[in-house]
């Protein structure tokens, strides 16, 4: 559910192993597209079309064993509730989406027995209609919500390994979905309001200090809800400006286009977090607050 960048990109590795994949959008010019020439994948300068069954229409899928999605945060809620036609008794609902409160969102639509979460570091780009570019390399985790190790997450993972997609099981899936959200609350926002590349954030005391701020905040209410995490997550975030050095970070290529973003799911989220814990997280607020303005200028949004 979600065919866009990251959907199209799983979607078509795994209908590479093997497995009946049927993307899902709403974005009728790409399902027309994938529908009448394929999918093209762009990959470390190659390029390859594949065939993958495409619908607008999700009822029209039947029944699937996994729904996957793929869709931005503030979507999630609807494309869930979409997706109920597709459950039988064992389906399975896994996010692997950016963020804090996709969790919450599935769980409203479906029971939360039925829910999987993950990370993963891969990335992707959207080219065009029917086209994407694999952008990003790295480790899937996934993980049940009770850290329990079942026979349907121990499934999951032999079918990415086999479609090519470093995966393994986390028995705390939440702290790994806290350490990705710790990168995107340093780097994300600030990139899209200063219309830097990742990288550049290091290069300035002004940027290098509100990122310390705004992961700090956060680190904090990560530790007041019981989120473990190794290493100094400060010092993390920096490694991954660096690596990804010269990158636009996802909200600043929505800033650029005039796109909602994520920071609901992000900065946003641990502003709401820590209000309800009672702590004051100025600085994410603050950037919270400016992102939203900026994006109301943008004109009418998506719900
Ligand atoms: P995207 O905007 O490319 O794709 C999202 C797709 O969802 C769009 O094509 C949209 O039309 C579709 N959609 C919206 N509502 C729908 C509905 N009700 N039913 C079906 N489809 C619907 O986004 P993306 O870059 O693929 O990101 C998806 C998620 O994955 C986000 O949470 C993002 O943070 C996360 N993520 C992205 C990357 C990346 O490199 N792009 C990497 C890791 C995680």
């Amino acid at each position: 559910m979600g065919a866009g960048a990251m959907g199209s990109l799983f979607g078509g590795l795994l209908t590479l192993s093997g497995e009946e994949v049927w993307l899902v959008d709403i974005w009728k010019d790409h399902i027309n597209a994938v529908r009448s020439k394929g999918l093209t994948i762009e990959d470390r300068g190659k390029t390859q079309t594949i065939r993958v069954n495409a619908t607008a229409d999700v009822t029209s899928v039947g029944k699937a064993d996994l729904v996957l999605i793929f869709v931005k945060s503030y979507h999630t809620e609807k494309a869930v509730l979409d997706a109920r036609v597709l459950r039988k008794k064992d389906t399975v609902f896994l996010s692997l989406q950016n963020g804090l409160g996709n969790e919450e969102a599935i769980c409203k639509q479906v029971d939360q027995s039925k829910v999987i979460l993950g990370v993963t570091n891969h990335g992707a780009t959207l080219l065009a209609p029917g086209q994407i570019r694999h952008a990003g390399w790295g480790k899937t985790s996934i993980g049940e919500l009770d850290g329990k190790i079942t026979d349907r997450v121990n499934q999951m993972v032999q079918m990415f390994l086999k479609a090519g997609i470093e995966t393994e099981v986390s028995l705390h899936i939440h702290n790994l979905v806290w350490e990705k959200l710790l990168i995107n609350v340093g780097i994300n926002a600030l990139t899209a309001l200063t219309g830097l590349k990742n990288g550049q954030l290091l290069d300035f005391p002004e940027t290098l200090r509100l990122m310390e701020s705004l992961v700090s905040e956060a680190v904090e209410v990560a530790q007041r809800k019981g989120i473990r995490m190794e290493g100094n997550p400060i010092e993390k975030v920096k490694t991954i400006a660096e690596v990804t050095r010269e990158n636009r970070s996802s909200m600043g290529q929505d800033f650029d286009h005039r796109r909602r973003t994520e920071i609901d799911a992000i900065n946003g989220a641990v502003a709401r977090e820590a209000e309800r814990l009672g702590i004051s997280v100025p600085f994410n607020q603050a950037i919270t607050d400016l992102v939203k303005v900026i994006e109301k200028s943008f004109g009418p949004m998506g719900s």
